[in-house]
């Protein structure tokens, strides 16, 4: 049987700049007494994600916050992984959404990613397939948790769905308006964020950590 090491209550370092990641963490990290602070508040440099796989970018991410602020950290890789795809975008989900230059649905321009335009991508390639294309895909987290002296945990999580076309919904973050989760009619952004938090794939990864560690 594996030995996981304890969480102890007091700080964490949340290893993302994603304010939608950074934000359900911190809700699901709230009833442990755990006191979470971003990365992003405390100033540390986001590394870059060379990993080619969800885990090992999650350890990426958390072992250089957890170096930098000398403290336990806590680091997601999540992705779409389409089925009639590959499993594409997958690790790559965040870059499909890059662009230099957009006009953002808040009239605001500016460099950064644009979801919509990488829902597009998705769907553009969905259709290039025809009519009958398999529309199923999940979502994956993986989480990682680094202590400074170089321990580490790994859980991952997934929740299975289908893509649907056009966006609905204006909840959640990235891909929530096209992903509607198996059984279900609303969409992931149709949800109130309690109820996406309770069946999503972080929700599912966490729970392993929580079983583990806590
Ligand atoms: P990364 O983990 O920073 O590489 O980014 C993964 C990307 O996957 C995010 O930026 C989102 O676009 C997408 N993603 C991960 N989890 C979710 C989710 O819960 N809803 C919608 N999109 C997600």
């Amino acid at each position: 049987m594996t030995t996981h090491r304890k969480l102890s209550p007091g700080r964490l370092v949340i290893a993302s700049h994603n304010q939608g990641k950074v934000r359900e963490i911190r809700a699901l990290l709230e009833p442990y007494g755990i006191e979470p602070v971003s990365a992003g508040d405390l100033g540390l440099p986001e590394p870059e994600e060379t990993g080619t796989t969800f885990a090992e970018n999650a350890l990426l991410k958390a072992r250089a916050s957890a170096v930098g602020a000398n403290c336990v950290a806590l680091a997601d890789d999540s992705g779409l992984c389409v089925a009639a795809l590959g499993g594409r975008p997958g690790v790559y989900t965040a870059d499909w959404a890059e662009r230099q230059w957009f006009e953002g649905p808040d009239g605001k321009n500016g460099a950064g990613r644009d979801w919509y335009m990488a829902m597009g991508k998705v769907e553009g390639l969905l259709a290039e397939q025809g009519p009958d294309v398999d529309r199923s895909a999940f979502f994956v987290a993986t989480l990682a948790l680094a202590w400074p002296d170089g321990h580490s945990e790994v859980f991952e999580g997934r929740i299975e769905g289908n893509l649907v076309w056009p966006p609905r919904g204006t909840m959640g973050f990235g891909y929530d308006p096209v992903f509607q989760p198996v059984g279900m009619d609303p969409t992931f952004a149709e949800l109130d964020p309690e109820r996406k938090q309770a069946m999503s794939h972080r929700a599912d990864a966490f729970r392993k950590l929580v079983k583990a560690c806590f």
